[in-house]
């Protein structure tokens, strides 16, 4: 009997957001998946902020709510929603106005929904929209206060004294246990970077401790935001995930994104660990949505892009494209053909294209074949 997986919970054996169930189910690349910035405005200035220099602490009007739910109504292969900022829950009128009519327009739909937040602010706002909400997101990269002091307000003109900075850390957490305790699913992100990469395990452990029903890891690299960040080699990055599946608690889902080990590499230590990652209970290695079956909306100019942080411009805008119409566009330009392969034996569908360039500058995958 087969079984309508829009109507399951997330779970390692459902994840709509990787683009391998598309790519199987329709044969080709195919937009099942949109991604909305709905603010720039934040209380963070945080080191590893895919919005970076864009946060403000003042911004103009949104484009008409009507016109987003009018393009998401466009796209019948439709399974997923993310909602991202700044911190899209910092004025309580987003909230009202365009995160809780997403949230049930996705939950009336059948589809499910995500939310990027740092947590932080008062617990009733996240309350609000939890019971429309499948995947709370947030950002967790310390092992204390300090750590979060130091990470959190990097790019801050002022930065906040200790103890706001301790009274927020301690808000995150709580609203974290909070809610996962009250049934919502959180996932929690870690990046593998220059500060983390040491102490991986110990973020784990809290991560734990919050409750949060899943912990996604993505190495960091040096896009736009984070371009002046030192860069890990792969052997410290390899280092980084051993250990964290050496300390890490085996009912916890550990979800591992944009990783840099494909398994039409012959370096020895990525087959190993690969083949560790597909052998251990509750780890998926997830493909990267951006480029694949996800567009992401900014919602004051209506302009499209692969990604949400990316030096690619924008490939159309939603005042005169449909996004099906733009996700064509974006299947046949050239940077989208450096890309896809697809060895369905390993489930990939090809390298990011971030970490192509940080990598695997000279490596044309579409020439590989996964080692099998
Ligand atoms: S899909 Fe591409 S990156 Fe993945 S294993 Fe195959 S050739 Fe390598």
């Amino acid at each position: 009997m087969s079984c309508d997986l829009s109507l399951l919970p997330v779970s390692p054996a459902n994840d709509p957001w990787d683009p391998i169930y598309s790519l199987r189910k329709y044969g080709k690349h195919t937009l099942t998946s949109v991604e909305m910035t709905v603010t720039n405005l934040c209380n963070m200035r945080c080191e590893h902020c895919a919005v970076g220099d864009a946060l403000v602490s003042i911004e103009g009007p949104k484009l008409p709510l009507e016109l987003m739910l009018r393009r998401l109504d466009e796209i019948d292969t439709l399974e997923t929603i993310s909602i991202t900022g700044g911190e899209p829950t910092f004025d309580m009128r987003n909230i009202k106005e365009y995160l809780l009519p997403l949230l049930q327009y996705a939950r009336k739909r059948g589809i499910k929904s995500q939310l990027n937040s740092n947590l932080t602010l008062d617990y009733a706002r996240y309350e609000m929209i939890a019971e429309y909400l499948d995947v709370m997101h947030i950002s967790f990269n310390y092992t204390d206060f300090e750590d979060f002091a130091e990470v959190g307000f990097v790019k801050s003109e002022r930065k906040p004294p200790k103890s706001r900075a301790e009274m927020m850390f301690n808000h995150m957490v709580e609203n974290t246990k909070r809610l996962t305790s009250g049934g919502l699913f959180v996932s929690a992100e870690s990046m593998i970077n220059y500060r983390t990469h040491k102490k991986i395990d110990q973020i784990h452990e809290l991560i734990v401790d919050m409750g949060c029903q899943r912990h996604e890891v993505h190495p960091m690299y040096p896009s736009s935001f984070a371009a002046h960040l030192p860069i890990l080699s792969l052997q410290e990055t390899r280092e980084a995930i051993e250990r964290l599946l050496d300390a890490r608690n085996p009912e916890i889902w550990m979800l591992f994104g944009t990783l840099p080990f494909y398994h039409c590499n012959r370096d020895e230590e990525d087959q190993k660990l690969l083949k560790r990652l597909k052998r251990e209970p509750n780890i998926t290695v997830r493909n990267d949505p951006d480029g694949r079956n996800r567009l992401n909306v900014n919602l004051f100019t209506g302009d499209a892009y692969v990604t949400d942080f990316s030096d690619l411009s924008t490939l159309g805008n939603i005042h005169q494209d449909s996004l099906t119409a733009v996700f064509e566009k974006w299947r046949n330009h050239p940077l989208n053909g450096m890309i896809s392969c697809h060895c369905d034996q390993v489930s990939c569908c090809g390298p990011n294209l971030l970490v192509m360039d940080t990598y695997y500058k000279d490596v044309d995958f579409t020439r590989r074949e996964a080692i099998l």
